[in-house]
């Protein structure tokens, strides 16, 4: 019979500890039949874990407590020494050379385990990263990447600023004004409205337009898009009651037209972001709708999801709606994404006819979804990019759209090159790269079908693998995060800046060297 059956069975787990630290001084620990040779080590080695004050003297928690301060770094380490000793009662940790461990062989166990445990809070934290990926709106790495302009501009904001401040008359003045008037003049709408997000956009229009009525969406629109925004969901939640016509593929005017009725308040027309039915399909012009709606004497609300203020067809989207031909076409209201295509901060922007845009300003959901003051900043320095028309030159989503496959091939070349001769004082090559040709995506759920032909850079490794090495990226300071393919690690410069092509072969570099 081991220990940890005796005493686990009579007194559970928590308990067991406090009853190996009385065995330790206690005469009669033999009596009770135990396997001698096995106990002694784990007694030893249970007694000689550190304290935290003797672990304070090392140069290793000094630094870190100095780091994390004084009481994280005391219960950090308190977790260190007690899971050591669960290891040691559960047999988890044995030393095989002798028995017991010394005492200065568990305090660099502790310290070891310390700087480890240190190190994954530190990965949890809120980090930079370089998304080689080649996906331009990647949701987990933060969407949209911010211009520079954006990024001055919020950090403009970051102290005290004009948010509802008016330096002409010294008195209050209205909250977002410049985004909202930048958003009027570029889709051509005559008001405008910034909430948290395009999902908040969608639940204040459909609440303040259309709860305790129908409003009216084709089958082939009753979305799903990531982060468990469902339209139907939100129209329930909004009091709306939803009324499906048409089928998957096809609806027709009619189908809008047969289902109207005088408790009709919204005709709903939403972007299919994330996937695409293909082939035999049909849906009403905006421009038809519109007109309907007028007749009906209904509204027509457009939920373009990312949506985009140029049109982007050159670039293989020519299907995602441009909002100024949206609000063109005759749609009442049109909501869209901040960090999608436009390229700024995550926000939902709702444009249109002010009858309706005053209403959602007033009512009581405004004030609980409204944005703050760093949001409206990156906004409007985003939109005032647009403003001046060098988007493709400034705003980072769109040069990355724009970005052919020539120049993505040579900027890869040059990086190899460069690469290769920074590497040339290794004695072994360590490193194999090459160009591969490949595609990118659009990502953040829109344009599906739109894979932007891109030149990848094949990455293989003397000695690791393509996980090991993928993981190797992803520790690095920068991270950096790649993607594998048929076992073979891939870099997508479409995505890395020209600034952190410095970081990713600083990177590559120290990986050479350790290997
Ligand atoms: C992305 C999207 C949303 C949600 O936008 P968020 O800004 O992420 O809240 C809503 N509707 C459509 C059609 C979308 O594409």
């Amino acid at each position: 019979m081991t220990i940890s059956s005796l005493v686990g069975f009579n007194f559970g787990c928590q308990c067991f500890t406090f009853i190996i630290d009385c065995f330790l001084h206690s005469p009669s620990f033999t009596i009770v039949g135990m396997k001698l040779v096995k106990t002694d080590k784990l007694n030893s080695s249970v007694r000689f874990l550190p304290s935290i004050d003797s672990l304070l003297k090392t140069a290793t928690a000094k630094n870190l407590s100095a780091k994390i301060g004084a009481k994280r770094f005391t219960e950090i380490a308190r977790s260190v020494i007690d899971e050591l000793r669960e290891d040691f009662i559960n047999e988890n940790l044995i030393n095989n050379e002798n028995d017991n461990f010394s005492r200065e062989e568990l305090l660099e166990i502790v310290e070891k385990k310390l700087v480890e445990t240190a190190e994954t809070f530190e990965s949890r934290k809120f980090r930079r990263v370089v998304n080689a990926t080649g996906v331009i709106l990647h949701t987990n790495l933060g969407r949209a990447p911010l211009s520079e302009a954006a990024r001055k501009a919020v950090l403009e904001a970051a102290g005290y600023c004009t948010l509802e401040y008016d330096l002409t008359t010294g008195k209050r003045g209205r909250r977002g004004r410049q985004a909202e008037e930048l958003l009027c003049e570029l889709t051509g709408a005559e008001s405008a409205l910034i909430v948290n997000n395009c999902a908040a956009a969608a639940f204040l229009v459909l609440s303040a337009l259309s709860a305790g009525g129908e409003a009216i969406v084709s089958r082939g629109e009753l979305v799903e898009i990531g982060g468990d925004f469902r339209v139907p969901d939100v129209m329930m939640q909004s009091g709306t009651k939803l009324v499906e016509v048409g089928t998957t593929n096809r609806t027709k005017l009619k189908d809008f037209a047969d289902a109207t009725t005088e408790n009709t308040k919204l005709f709903v027309r939403v972007h299919p972001s994330n996937f695409r039915v293909i082939g035999f399909t049909a849906a009403p012009d905006l421009t038809a709708l519109a007109a309907l709606a007028r007749e009906r004497g209904v509204l027509l609300y457009e939920d373009a999801g990312s949506g985009a203020i140029v049109d982007l067809s050159e670039f293989g989207l020519n299907d995602e709606p441009v909002i100024s031909e949206s609000i063109k076409a005759g749609a009442d209201v049109v909501t869209f994404s901040g960090d999608k295509l436009l390229g700024a901060v995550q926000a939902g922007i709702i444009v249109g006819k002010s009858e309706f845009i005053e209403k959602l300003r007033k009512h009581p959901l405004y004030r609980v979804l409204r944005v703050d003051k760093l949001a409206y900043a990156a906004l409007a320095a985003t939109l005032e990019i647009y403003q001046k028309e060098k988007h493709f030159a400034e705003i980072p989503v769109l040069r990355m759209l724009s970005q052919s496959k020539e120049e993505i091939a040579e900027r890869a070349e040059n990086f190899i090159k460069k690469l290769q001769a920074d590497l040339s004082g290794f004695e072994s090559q360590t490193f194999n790269l090459q160009l591969a040709e490949g595609a990118s995506a659009v990502g953040g759920g829109s344009a599906p079908l739109t894979h932007p032909p891109t030149i990848l850079i094949s990455v293989r490794h003397d000695k690791l693998s393509a996980e090991k090495l993928e993981s190797a990226l992803r520790s690095a300071n920068p991270p950096i995060i790649a993607r594998i393919e048929n076992d073979c690690l891939l870099l997508d410069l479409r995505t890395v800046s020209r600034l952190e092509e410095a970081d990713l072969s600083a990177v590559l570099r120290e990986i050479a060297a350790e290997s």
